[in-house]
């Protein structure tokens, strides 16, 4: 049994086999491997192969599936707990099996997919064999997806797609993109939309250019700016029913939101440990610098948020294997995506405060995860957006006071306390409390009328 606060001791074994994993196979790899993702790459295929053969024997390969799509089962609250390990590495994700995009496109593909497409992308997404690209976001805006103008039009038995996307990681290693289109203009606003499975290699199928994230020195960049001309695709690449686009989209982007943040747990850790070695190393005025109080203060505040975000992280995830539906733990999913950028960004940035100009300096990773946090702030949908999300969902069910004054006005309580408990007042309590509510405020008889101006 897992519960957020304890581990069972078969899976902590295995959890601190991922850690020696980690730091004597994967981190030395990182060193060497340009992108992870880049399944055409023989250096990267080298060097990453024979470390998944390692975690496929340890039974740990593609922990977000369950065992009827080849991984273990574990759940989410597992899940976290192997993430949080590997997730300041480059390549982790992908030695576990466990990586974005493909992890969210897998999952669109095996409950939507048809079992030929299980057959031709789901299979060898799973084995690693290929790579995948989530195309939904354009060119004029990411934000509002009843914006997008993407179009899909059935021709006879084929589905024909005309449109631009925008920042569609990956989409250069990808086989196949899983590609958002209008195919319904004039439906409801959020039922316009359907989602397709595209072939990288059907004619029409353009890679304007890659896109680089600032500070990340690619020779190609890896969010590609992607154009579809007259691209055809046979009917069945339909996933999920017409028009269902954004119900399609939410299946991925639940888990993918979570999954992010089990791993920003490890960047931040990692970040925070670093700053600690360099406190009690760095000697300046005759003292290391973790003497100095200032110094003592950004490691306990990063301490306080590292642990506030990971229980955070760790509720939710508990939570979703209570529910089994990323519905019912919307706002949980929403308060860790919004937090992350902030934790991220803090404690990356004191980290670079306290190794001072090596720490800015392109020697030492932090400014790179700086830049991250801002990434954690877009992908997978704007903090902004969450953070409306949350208090739109907590004020849903919420009524308003039934007077004036809200319903826990504190006059009102006490008077009504004080009729409770009348019979167990003394004299002395009841001329208190009439005193004291013939200074106070009274609900008027009729409310006065609200004029909007
Ligand atoms: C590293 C990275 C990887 C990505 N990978 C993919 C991918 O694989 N596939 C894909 O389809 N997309 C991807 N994206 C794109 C991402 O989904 C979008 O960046 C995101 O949805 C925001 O859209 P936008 O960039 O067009 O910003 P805009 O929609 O232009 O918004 C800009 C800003 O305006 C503010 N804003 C917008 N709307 C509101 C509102 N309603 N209320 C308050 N403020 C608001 C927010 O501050 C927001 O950041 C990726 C982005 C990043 C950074």
């Amino acid at each position: 049994m897992t519960s957020i606060f304890e581990t069972d001791a078969d899976f902590q074994e295995k959890l601190d086999w991922v850690s020696r994993f980690v730091r004597d196979e994967i981190e030395p790899v990182d060193q060497l491997v340009e992108h992870a993702w880049n399944v055409n790459d023989p250096q990267r295929n080298a060097l990453i192969r024979p470390l998944q053969e390692k975690v496929k024997e340890q039974g740990l390969w593609a922990c977000h599936l369950g065992p009827e799509l080849g991984g273990p089962g574990f759940g989410q609250l597992k899940l976290a707990l192997l993430n949080e390990r590997i997730g300041h590495t480059h390549s982790g994700p992908v030695v576990f099996g466990c990586h974005a995009p493909d992890s969210g496109n897998g999952e669109i593909l095996a409950h939507f997919g048809s079992p030929e497409l299980k057959q031709r992308y789901l299979e060898p997404l799973l084995a690693n064999e290929i790579v995948s690209a989530y195309s939904m976001t354009e060119p004029q805006g990411g934000s509002d997806p009843t914006a997008f103008v993407t179009r899909a039009e059935l021709d006879g038995d084929e589905w024909v797609l005309n449109g631009e996307k925008w920042f569609s990681s990956h989409a250069n290693f990808a086989s196949f993109l899983i590609v958002m289109a209008v195919t319904d203009p004039d439906a409801a606003r959020h039922a316009r939309a359907s989602m397709f499975v595209v072939p990288v290699d059907t004619p029409g199928v353009e890679i304007v250019r890659g896109v680089s994230v600032y500070g990340h020195h690619e020779p190609v960049g890896t969010h590609p700016y992607v154009r579809y001309t007259n691209v055809r695709i046979p009917a069945d690449h339909l996933l999920g029913e017409r028009g269902q686009g954004f119900h399609v989209a939410q299946t991925r982007l639940g888990g993918g939101r979570i999954h992010h943040a089990m791993r920003t747990v490890g960047l931040v850790r990692e970040s925070l440990d670093m700053m600690l070695e360099r406190a009690v190393s760095r000697v300046s005025g005759g003292e290391a610098l973790g003497r100095r109080q200032l110094v003592q203060q950004m490691i306990a505040d990063s301490h306080i948020q590292l642990q506030q975000f990971r229980l955070l992280v760790l509720q939710t995830a508990w939570r979703i294997d209570q529910e089994q539906d990323y519905r019912k733990v919307i706002v949980d999913i929403a308060s860790v995506k919004a937090a992350m950028p902030d934790v991220l960004r803090d404690v990356a940035g004191r980290a670079i405060q306290v190794h001072g100009s090596l720490g800015i300096s392109e020697e030492m990773p932090f400014g790179k995860w700086v830049l991250e946090s801002y990434h954690m702030g877009l992908a997978d949908g704007a903090t902004e957006l969450h953070k409306l999300q949350i208090a739109q969902r907590l004020m849903r069910d919420v009524q308003p006071a039934a007077g004036l004054f809200p319903s826990r006005h504190l006059p009102a309580l006490r008077a009504s306390a004080q009729e409770q408990y009348a019979d167990l007042l003394t004299d002395e309590a009841q001329e208190a409390q009439e005193a004291q509510e013939a200074q106070e405020p009274k609900e008027p008889k009729e409310p006065k009328e609200v004029v909007a101006p």
